[in-house]
């Protein structure tokens, strides 16, 4: 291979990184929040909305860097540093419900501009989309089939209800893996968190890192992503050709 391809050092770093002889996508697994919907400055107003009805001192944008987390793990969080103490299944319960009550009375979230693209990329190379979260915001998960149709189905989907531990852990991506039946090698991780990245790499997948919100590229480099992107919008112009080199830079092998 003589020509230098799009993005052919970092395919060739991260084939390195995990020792892959090579990478044959099959599967897209795709984080929810941030990602396909416009939805974390919302998720952050209604957390810290929440606290201050509680009592409870935080920032707004603390939210953007637990994104990816469980709803107790986020609490807790802030609980040790405020309260000192973790919380109880109970207060998670009731805590989570109210943040979700707010979250679901403000304007719905709008689809991430660029993000159809992308996703039309994976279908057309006939790789399956499976959605990742940790959220259980069933609001934003039941608009999937009428903003996307026919890109997910419910059997592949996995959910905060789907894992033990929540992303940086990287459960959530081995699950989906195993709902596809599909090896980390076969997989394409879309994450726009620093956690999400970090669970995606983990888990051994390409992760593409596209910076949606107020952590810039660094941050996802760093967290493991393959390759960054400072929006969706970059990400879609680009997709086509990363996926080409992808397959060119696996079959020169
Ligand atoms: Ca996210």
């Amino acid at each position: 291979m003589t020509d230098v391809l799009p993005f052919q050092a970092e395919i060739e770093r991260f084939m390195a990184r995990h020792h892959y002889e090579r990478l044959e996508p099959r599967a897209a697994l795709i984080d929810m929040d941030g990602t396909l919907y416009d939805s974390m400055p919302g998720h952050a107003r209604a957390w810290h909305q929440m606290m201050g009805e509680i009592g409870v001192a935080t920032t707004r944008e603390e939210f953007f860097f637990y994104e990816g987390r469980t709803a107790a793990s986020t609490i807790d969080i802030v609980f040790n540093r405020e309260l000192g103490r973790g919380t109880t299944p109970d207060e998670v319960e009731r805590l989570y419900g109210r943040k979700k009550e707010i979250f679901n009375a403000m304007p719905t979230a709008p689809v991430m501009p660029g993000v159809a693209e992308v996703l039309r990329a994976f279908t057309d190379t006939g790789m399956q989309c499976v959605l990742v979260t940790g959220s259980g915001q069933a609001t934003l998960i039941d608009r999937l089939s009428s903003d996307f149709p026919g890109v997910f189905s419910r059997e592949l989907m996995v959910t905060s209800k789907d894992v033990e531990h929540g992303k940086p852990h990287p459960e959530p991506f081995i699950r989906g893996m195993q709902k596809v039946g599909v090896k980390p090698s076969q997989c394409i991780v879309l994450e726009n968190a620093p956690l999400g990245v970090k669970a995606g790499n983990r888990a051994g997948a390409f992760t593409i890192g596209v910076a949606t919100g107020p952590i810039p590229p660094e941050e996802l480099a760093k967290a493991g992503a393959a390759v960054t992107f400072d929006s969706m919008t970059s990400c879609a112009e680009a997709i086509h050709s990363l996926l080409l080199s992808i397959c060119l830079i696996s079959a020169g092998r």
